[in-house]
């Protein structure tokens, strides 16, 4: 099923969710390229990227990553985004409660309509922004959510967030 190439060698489709200026192409460009534009100001265009990465029971995992370019916008393509993805991040901003309430719209749509095994986190990215925050722990873990707070502007838990998402994809039997 979706990608899976062999067992010790996975392929995975990574989809991100979550409104306009949450960070998604930034959380992208800082895991794929080790960067952090902080003059851009939407989505700067990249669309498809992928990047590999080797877990501690030398299992690889490549993930292809669909990044929107302001799709996000109209809920009516998400299906097409979305569909046969292995992964889903559902990114908001911890300073901003209105993304948190979109994040828990996504969840629930993908709980619908996603693929039955899809394996979700909830990330709550601009954690170098320490205003009041929304905190999604709670949250993630009623849904059976890997929850994690990220900055893509200091590289903060951007790597982790890949590593422990990649650990927890389902694995055909070797
Ligand atoms: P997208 O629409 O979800 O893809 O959001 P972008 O990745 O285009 O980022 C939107 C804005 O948030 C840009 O101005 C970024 O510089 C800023 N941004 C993204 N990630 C962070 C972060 O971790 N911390 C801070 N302070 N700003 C961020
Ligand atoms: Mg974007």
């Amino acid at each position: 099923s979706g990608g899976v190439v062999d067992a010790k060698n996975l392929r995975v489709k990574l989809v991100l969710l979550g409104d306009s200026g949450v960070g998604k192409s930034c959380i992208v460009l800082r895991f794929v390229r080790g960067q952090f534009d902080p003059t851009s100001k939407v989505t700067i265009g990249a669309s498809f990227l992928s990047q590999t990465i080797a877990l501690q029971d030398s299992t690889t995992v490549k993930f292809e990553i669909w990044d929107t370019a302001g799709q996000e916008r109209y809920a009516a393509l998400a299906p097409l985004y979305y569909r046969g993805a292995a992964i889903a991040f559902i990114v908001y901003d911890i300073t901003s409660p209105e993304t948190f309430n979109k994040a828990q719209y996504w969840v629930k749509e993908l709980q619908k309509h996603g693929s039955p095994d899809i394996v979700m986190a909830l990330v709550g990215n601009k954690a170098d922004l320490h205003e009041k925050r929304e905190d999604g722990i709670e949250y993630a873990e009623k849904n059976g959510m890997f929850f994690i707070e990220t900055s893509a502007k200091t590289a903060d838990n951007i790597n982790q967030l890949f590593e422990e998402i990649a650990k927890r994809l389902p694995r055909p039997p070797s």
